[in-house]
């Protein structure tokens, strides 16, 4: 997959969201989207935005949000497309339940992207044997751990001295903090994830398209 080499900060304001690429820096207030919320560029304004516009905006804030291509991104629409059920939900079922964001949603990394660099480096065990590709998607009873030669190192001990937290009991991945371990419980719905995309957008988009 092609990098996107793009500022963190500049696709956040490209689509005017918050994509959360930075860790703890977009939750204070150096965030670049509060302190300069207009698109990158000499334009210093968001102008009408058409329809085409909306649908577009929307696929892109679910792709940069993930991190993922542009190719790799068409392909889970296909493979959405092509399973049972609606589209849209599929998509963002599928985008979760990839590797990088689940160590994200357990909390051992600030951001998708750190959680993408954790993998690549062979940080961790998918059912006891390294996974080392951030696009691996989860499946039910899946557990994801950190190595134990890795749980020593300064980064996990500071991640539990900052403390870590278990998930709700009703969420899909649960997460023991004491043993840096992910259970996935059931997969993900689409309606739970706390960014609300608006995926119908999303599907119209590529409807004429793939
Ligand atoms: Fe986006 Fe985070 Fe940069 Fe804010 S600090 S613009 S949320 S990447």
């Amino acid at each position: 997959m092609g990098r996107d080499l793009s500022s963190k900060c500049k696709r956040c304001r490209a689509v005017g969201v918050k994509l959360f690429l930075k860790g703890e820096r977009c939750l204070g207030d150096r965030c670049a989207l509060e302190l300069r919320n207009f698109p990158p560029g000499p334009r210093r304004r968001r102008g009408k935005v058409t329809d085409y516009g909306t649908h577009l905006r929307e696929k892109q804030l679910m792709r940069r949000m993930f991190g993922t291509g542009e190719r790799q991104f068409r392909n889970y629409f296909k493979q959405a497309k092509r399973t049972p059920g609606v589209t849209g939900e599929e998509l963002v079922r599928l985008l979760e339940r990839r590797l990088d964001n689940v160590i994200f949603r357990a909390g051992l990394a600030d951001s998708r992207a750190q959680a993408r660099q954790l993998v690549t480096h062979r940080h961790f065990w998918v059912n006891g044997r390294v996974v080392d590709r951030p696009s691996y998607l989860v499946r039910v009873s899946d557990v994801v751990e950190v190595k134990p030669e890795r749980r020593g190192r300064p980064y996990y001990r500071m991640l539990k001295e900052r403390g870590l937290d278990e998930l709700p009991p009703d969420f899909w991945l649960s997460f023991d903090p004491e043993k840096l371990r992910a259970e996935v419980r059931r997969l993900p719905k689409a309606d739970e994830m706390e960014e609300n995309f608006q995926h119908l957008l999303v599907v119209e988009y590529y409807s004429n398209r793939v």
